[in-house]
């Protein structure tokens, strides 16, 4: 498994929590038509994207930037001693992810930036652990970044019912006043930039990496599966506004499609990345 990937004067590393079986394609797809499946049944299957069964197999990773300049975490996966409603995220305790973090040479202390995103479950987990019974940022030495818009709405949803991945992953880092609440112009130095991607959830942001042009990007929830690539405009039942997110994603994929960025995704199976390139009225990611 290809865990590490250099574009110019930066390097990229997967740090892996799980990949595993989540939901059934036409249970997480409603408009997937038995006949759009089968023409990719194969195809998924060869790329490990999708069961015997019909079900999809996602990836749960963070990414570990390093530029000449900073370490950047992006995203935070699912973390531990959280309640939440998928059994295989409930209250876990595993070591999987600190291994993986301490396999591609990061300590904890290391990481200058967390930026997330959007305030998915999947996506704040390790923002926090557990300490004494008080949620505590995981990593002592970083500022964490979320996008204003993003933000905005989480609070207005957590206001309305408690939202555990906003109040045990996010409120926490705020309190510690370790948060920087970020409009969609920020960026780091010329080497990181935000790429407002809604649809998904209302402030999404992708992520490009790299100095004065976009060597790589990071794709957060825009897309979750292959398959989106064969239909760009299938979107999930928990995008926020499928509609939007549809022309997000395609706008997207056009975006990079043939181009030398190396597209980093959130959930696509191992390896993760590749490039996108164009297949029929819809696009392919072609493994590095
Ligand atoms: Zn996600």
């Amino acid at each position: 498994m290809t865990l590490t990937f250099s574009v110019a004067d930066t390097t990229i590393h997967r740090i892996v929590e799980q990949e595993t079986t989540f939901l059934p394609a036409r249970e997480m797809f409603p408009e997937l038509t038995p006949e759009m499946l089968a023409s990719q049944r194969s195809a998924l299957q060869a790329a490990h994207a999708l069961d015997a069964q019909d079900t999809l197999i996602l990836c749960f990773q963070s990414y570990v930037v390093k530029t000449p300049h900073h370490t950047i975490l992006i995203d935070s996966c699912i973390g531990n001693d959280k309640p939440r409603a998928r059994p295989v995220w409930n209250l876990k305790t595993d070591a999987t992810y600190m291994r993986a973090l301490a396999a591609a040479g990061v300590s904890v202390d290391d990481i200058d930036v967390v930026m997330c995103t959007h305030l998915h479950t999947d996506h704040v987990g390790w923002n926090t652990r557990l300490d004494n019974g008080r949620w505590v940022p995981t990593f002592p030495n970083a500022r964490y970044v979320f996008a204003q818009r993003e933000y905005d709405y989480w609070v207005a949803q957590n206001a309305k019912a408690e939202v555990p991945a906003f109040a045990d992953s996010v409120l926490p880092v705020v309190e510690a006043q370790r948060a920087d609440i970020v409009s969609d112009e920020f960026s780091i130095g010329d080497h990181v930039r935000l790429l407002p991607t809604p649809g998904h959830t209302p402030g999404h942001v992708a992520m490009a990496v790299g100095k004065g042009r976009d060597d790589a990007v990071f794709s957060g929830d825009l897309m979750h599966s292959p398959l989106q690539l064969s239909f760009p405009e299938l979107s999930p039942k928990f995008d926020v506004d499928p509609v939007q997110a549809a022309v997000t994603r395609r706008a997207f994929l056009e975006r990079y499609c043939d181009t030398a960025t190396l597209c980093c995704t959130a959930h696509f199976p191992s390896p993760s990345v590749g490039r996108i390139r164009r297949n029929g009225d819809g696009f392919a990611c072609e493994a590095v």
